[in-house]
Order: C-alpha cells, then structure tokens, then sequence
C-alpha cells in the first residue's frame, strides 16, 4: 500500500501559497536527497555504482545540482539536457549522452563534453567516422528482441524503436575495438514504471549473461554496464514503491553468479533512473476555481494539462487531495479538469474526493517527473513556477512562471501587445 505526504505542515503550504499565489510546481529536496541516497545505499556492495540522473524527468538545474552533489551522473539525450548537465558542473564520465535518431550536432556536443556516448544504431557509427568523430568514451544500446524481457509499459522489444540486435551489437564493439577505443559499455533499457523486481532484475541477469557472453566472443571487458532506468513510482493506492535493498541484494546475487566468475566484477555499473528519482517528491499545487454539473460533476482548477500531461497522454493516475480535507469522507465524485479546449485536459476523472469547495487548494501528488517537463503551450497555455523546499525549511523559486512574452518570443509578427 502507498502513502501519500506532503513535504510540509499545512500551515507551512498555506504561507506558501500566499507568498506566491496559485498554481505551482513544489519539490522537496530532503525527500529527493533521502531517496537517491538509499537507492546508492542498496548497491554500496559494488565497488563502482553510479546512478545517472535521467534529465527528461525534471529538467531544471537546481535539482540536477543537487543530485549531482549526492553523486548522481546526468543521463542526457539532447544538447539543451547536455548544456545542462555542463553548467552544474557535470563532466565526462559523470555524462551519459544517451539518444536516438540523434541529430550529428548532438554527438559532436557530447562527444566534445567527454560524455559516455551510448550509440543507439550501429548506422550511426560510419557516420561518425564519416564526420571525424572519436568518442573517447562510447557505449552501445541493446534490443534484445524475442526475449520476453520488457513490460507492459515498454512493450515488446520488438516494437520498440531503441537499440541494437545482437548480431549488430557484436559488430559494434568490433568496430570500436578496431578504432582503438578503451572505453566501451553495454546499455540496455526495456521496462519502465516497473514496481516488480523480477521485472527489473531479469534485466540485470540479461545484461550480466550479455556481458559474458560478449567477453567470450570478442574479448570486451566492458567498461560500463547500465542497465538503464525504468524503476516506477507507485502512484496509486494500491500499489507499492520498489524496495531498493531487495532488489540491491537480488541484483548482487546475479553478480556473484555470472559476473564476478567471468572476471567482470569491477566494471561500472549503472541505472539511469529518472521517474522514480524525482517524481514522487513534486507536487502540483492549484485552486479550484469553478463548479460545474451537467452530466458530471466537474471541479475546475486554475492551470491545465500544461503543467501535468500524464493524464490525458496515458490516461495515468495521480493521487489527488484537498489542502485540509485529506481525512474528510469522500463524499463525492468529480472531474478535476483544467482549462484547456481538449476533453482529455482532466487530473482525475471519477474521482472519489471530499467536498470541494471554491477556493479549495488541490493537490495533485507525484508530479516531480514528467510534470513540467512535458508541459506545452498548446492553446496559449502558460506553464507555472517551480519551487524548492530546502532543506532548511526556506522555499526557493527555482523557475518562475512562463509570461505571454515567453509565448510570443519565437513569434516574427510585429506589434503583438502583452496585455489587453
Ligand atoms: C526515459 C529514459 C530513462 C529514464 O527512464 P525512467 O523511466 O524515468 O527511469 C533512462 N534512459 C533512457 C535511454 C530513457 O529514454
């Protein structure tokens, strides 16, 4: 079973809100510093262990700073999330350029930032070649195929678009080996929002038999095992988050079984999470601003999908409460909606809660990784500020809210006014 917190009293929220107003992003860097430091905790039996933070989850400087200083790596897959990593301070080795279809500029970028670049399609090593460029550091994306690895989320391997065959793979580390290059890892990446660890650790035992294997035929002793990201949040009730320590020990059972006896025991080895680093330990804080009955009940909030696309893009659940009601019956059931002109622009839907008043503060829980970040402007929508509980208590605006001149800046047309 899951239980649902708010990082501060209510009180604490209430001054919040009105020193900034509604609605806005919360994080909680105690909470988000608690749990990367126990997922470290659950391999410290490994003598080189490194979760690389998965920028498109959250992509704002002050977290990634923060993780970094806990020891996080940065999992970047654009050069914008490479220029990121850059300015907290992240170099080489701390840098996974980890991308797809990826664009010839981008592998310059990250080739020039020293990063580990986890080349996706064997296609795209005659191109860098082509364009010159030698990654000091290169790694190479698996796609088991047929293996029935991969979950529901993800899919069948064979549908997705990532990563090499096997045969390719082969091919790939010979092609590195034939340029000199020392540096080469494995990466693989087929679950995601997983809460089983069978789940996740048969993704451990395919990337350990895999590395052995391919020490067998080619000699590799890879630099790098990452066995991606893809560790779930349990947003609902009903389910419950992951234990890291069982999976730690489950994972070095694999190890002392198929990596150590084939003399690989002191490569890197790698998760890059992102979901379940950042996303329960965000809030999206809003007001109910508008009541509505017709066929349904609707309670209106003052943002939109903007601020939280994971609803209406794949019908997922979030937790929702009301600031000061969270023990009050749920008497009611309601569409929380927000503002824009689609149907699937909805937080909650059917949705048993308490009585909602106007004024209401909502809260919708575990918005900490693709909430912001996936947000759009479509239909003029503006996203809203990020803040920070610190550890010290203090709240800190880590981005502010987005204007109609951060909506108009890409426009040519002249003479567009700000305001009515
Ligand atoms: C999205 C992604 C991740 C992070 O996945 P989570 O589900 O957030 O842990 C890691 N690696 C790659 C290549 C990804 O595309």
């Amino acid at each position: 079973m899951r239980r649902y917190s708010l990082p501060c009293s209510e009180t604490r929220l209430r001054e919040i809100i009105s020193a900034y107003g509604t609605p806005f992003h919360l994080y909680d860097e105690r909470g988000m510093r608690e749990n990367v430091r126990q997922l470290q905790a659950a391999f410290s039996w490994h003598p080189d262990f490194k979760e690389y933070f998965a920028v498109k989850a959250n992509a704002n400087p002050h977290l990634l700073e923060i993780l970094a200083a806990e020891g996080c790596g940065a999992d970047c897959s654009s050069l914008p999330e490479l220029l990121l990593a850059d300015a907290v301070g992240l170099r080489g080795e701390e840098i996974l350029f980890s991308s797809n279809n990826t664009p010839l500029m981008e592998y310059e970028a990250a080739v020039a930032a020293g990063a580990i670049v986890n080349v996706d399609d064997v296609s795209h090593l005659e191109k860098l070649q082509a364009a010159g460029l030698r990654p000091e550091r290169i790694c190479f994306r698996y796609n088991p195929g047929k293996s029935g690895i991969g979950n529901a989320f993800i899919g069948d391997p064979r549908e997705a678009k990532y990563g090499m065959t096997r045969p390719q793979l082969t091919a790939a580390i010979r092609w590195a080996q034939a340029q000199g290059i020392e540096y080469i890892g494995l990466h693989t990446m087929v679950v995601s929002n997983e809460l089983a660890t069978e789940a996740l650790t048969a993704t451990a035992e395919m990337m350990f038999r895999l590395a052995a294997e391919l020490h067998e035929e080619t000699g590799l002793r890879p630099s790098l095992l990452d066995l991606g990201g893809g560790i779930g949040v349990a947003y609902r009730p009903t389910e419950t988050p992951l234990d890291y320590a069982a999976y730690g020990v489950a994972v070095r059972r694999l190890y002392e079984e198929i990596l150590r006896p084939a003399g690989l025991g002191d490569c890197r080895l790698a998760l890059e999470c992102g979901r379940v680093i950042t996303g329960s330990y965000g809030w999206l804080v809003m007001r109910a601003i508008h009541h509505k009955h017709t066929y349904k009940n609707y309670i209106g909030a003052d943002t939109c999908m903007a601020d939280l696309m994971r609803p209406g893009m794949y019908g997922a659940y979030h937790y929702m409460t009301v600031l000061g009601k969270e023990t009050a019956p749920k008497t009611q059931v309601y569409d929380i909606v927000g503002s824009l002109c689609e149907n699937n622009d909805k937080f909650a839907v059917d949705r048993e809660l308490p009585e909602i008043e106007d004024g209401d503060i909502l809260i919708v829980h575990d918005t900490g990784a693709h909430g912001y970040a996936m947000g759009f402007h479509y239909n003029g929508k503006l996203r809203s500020r990020e803040l920070l509980l610190q550890e010290d208590g203090t709240v800190r605006e880590i981005r502010r809210a987005e204007t109609i001149e951060d909506y108009f800046a890409t426009l040519t047309y002249p003479g567009l006014k700000r305001s009515m």
